[in-house]
C-alpha cells in the first residue's frame, strides 16, 4: 500500500471487530433493523448526520465537500441470506437460519472505514461524498428504493461506485471491467393449464405436463440458437411443480425459472422469443399458458470512463499489480439500478478464498481484503478529486 494510504491498516483493523458483529447479526432484505441502527451509531460515532427512511433500512451519510463541486457517492449492501451458517468461525450468525453469505457484513465494514478515513483525517475535497447503505440487494428492490428517495439528488451525484468481495480473486488484488461486469436477471413464473384427467385416457384431457416438456427443451434453442455463442446467455428451469400421482393428468403445471444476459438488447430479444415459444408451444398442445415476469434487474454496466478513472485510483492505491482481468458474472447486482441512473463502476475485490463461495453456507468475508477495499475507495475518491 503506498504511503498516504498506510493509516488505513489500523482503520481495518477495527472495521473488522466491526464487521464481526455485522456477521453475528445478520438479517433479511427488508428487515436490516439492528443493521440499520448499528450503521446509524457507527456513523454518529464519527461525527456524521445520517438519514434514514420511513418503511426502509437504508441509511445515507453525506461527508461535506470544501466546495460545491461534483458529488462522489459510494455505496454497500446491508442484507443477509436464508441460510444456516457452517463457517465455523467465532462471529458466526446468531440468528437461526439467517446468514451472511454474500459478504455484505464486509462492504458495511469497509465503507464504515472509509466514513472514519475521511473524518479522522478531515479529508473535505472540492465536493461532498455521499456514503450509501443500501437494504435488500439480494431481493433487487433496496437500490430502486433509494433512487425514489432521491438519494441521488441533494446533492446531484456526479459518479457512483461499489466493490463486491470476490472469493476467487486473491488478497490485494481488484477487478474493474469497462462494460458489464454482472447480468440482467429476469425470473419468471410460467403457467401452463390444460384439462386434467385419467392417466389411461389422455385423449380425453389436454396434458399440460407433455406441453412443459415440450417448452423446456425447445427452450434450450433460445440460447444455443437465437443468442450469438459470443454473447452470453443463461436460461435455467429450477421449479417444476405439476401433479401429485401416478394415473392422474393435472390439471397446470408451474414452472420457475431464471434468464440472465449481459447485453440489453439480448435480454429484451430472449425476453419476448421465450414468451413467443411459450405461446405457440403451448397453443399447438390446445394448452393455456401464461408467463409472470416475477424479479427483475438490468444489466450491471460499468461507465468506460468511470472504470479507467477508478483503475488508476487502485493504481495509485496499492501499485500497479493489483488489477486483475476477470470475466463479468452471470449473477446479477442491484446495482445496476444506481448506473443506469449515474456514471459509475462496479468491481470485484480479492477475497484470496479457496473454499466457501459466495452464497455458500461456509462462507465468512475475508478480513485480510479490508484495507485493500478501503485504500480502494479511498483511491479513487483522491483521483476523482485530483485528476
Ligand atoms: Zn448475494
Ligand atoms: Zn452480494
Amino acid at each position: 500500500m503506498k504511503p498516504a494510504f498506510q493509516t488505513l491498516e489500523t482503520i481495518a483493523a477495527d472495521c473488522s471487530e466491526t464487521r464481526h458483529g455485522f456477521h453475528r447479526h445478520p438479517e433479511l432484505s427488508g428487515v436490516e433493523f439492528t443493521t440499520r441502527d448499528a450503521v446509524v451509531a457507527a456513523l454518529k460515532m464519527l461525527g456524521y448526520a445520517p438519514q434514514t427512511f420511513d418503511g426502509h433500512m437504508g441509511v445515507v451519510a453525506t461527508w461535506p465537500g470544501a466546495a460545491d463541486g461534483p458529488c462522489i457517492a459510494l455505496r454497500a449492501d446491508m442484507d443477509a441470506l436464508p441460510l444456516r451458517e457452517e463457517s465455523g468461525v467465532a462471529w458466526s450468525s446468531e440468528h437461526a437460519g439467517v446468514m451472511h453469505a454474500c459478504g455484505h457484513d464486509g462492504h458495511m465494514a469497509v465503507l464504515l472505514g472509509v466514513a472514519r478515513w475521511l473524518a479522522e483525517n478531515k479529508k473535505h475535497y472540492p465536493g461532498a461524498i455521499k456514503l450509501i447503505f443500501q437494504p435488500a440487494e439480494e431481493t433487487g428492490l433496496g437500490a430502486p428504493f433509494l433512487i425514489r428517495e432521491g438519494v441521488l439528488k441533494n446533492p446531484e451525484v456526479a459518479a457512483i461506485f461499489a466493490l463486491h468481495g470476490w472469493p476467487e480473486l486473491p488478497i490485494g488484488t481488484l477487478a474493474i471491467p469497462d462494460t458489464a461486469i454482472m447480468a440482467a436477471v429476469d425470473n419468471f413464473d410460467i403457467i401452463l393449464k390444460g384439462v386434467g384427467g385419467h392417466g389411461a385416457m389422455p385423449h380425453l384431457a389436454r396434458d399440460p405436463v407433455v406441453a412443459a416438456a415440450s417448452l423446456i427443451t425447445a427452450a434450450q434453442t433460445l440460447v444455443s440458437r437465437r443468442a450469438s455463442p459470443l454473447d452470453a446467455a443463461v436460461l435455467t428451469f429450477g421449479h417444476v411443480a405439476a401433479g401429485k400421482t401416478y394415473n392422474v393428468i393435472p390439471e397446470t403445471v408451474l414452472l420457475r425459472g431464471t434468464l440472465r444476459t449481459l447485453n440489453p438488447a439480448l435480454r429484451d430479444t430472449l425476453r419476448a422469443d421465450l414468451e413467443a415459444l411459450l405461446a405457440h408451444t403451448a397453443s399447438g398442445l390446445g394448452i393455456a399458458s401464461s408467463i409472470e415476469w416475477v424479479e427483475a434487474c438490468p444489466a450491471t454496466i460499468n461507465d468506460p470512463a468511470m472504470a479507467a478513472l477508478a483503475r488508476e485510483g487502485l493504481r495509485a492505491a496499492l501499485g500497479d499489480g493489483c488489477l486483475r482481468s476477470v470475466p463479468p458474472s452471470m449473477g446479477g447486482e442491484d446495482f445496476s439500478y444506481f448506473l443506469q441512473q449515474v456514471p459509475g463502476a462496479y468491481f470485484w475485490l480479492g477475497l484470496g478464498m479457496e473454499r466457501g463461495g459466495l452464497h455458500n453456507p461456509r462462507f465468512d468475508f475475508n478480513d485480510a481484503a479490508m484495507a485493500t477495499g478501503i485504500a480502494a475507495f479511498a483511491g479513487i475518491i483522491e483521483r476523482f478529486y485530483r485528476p
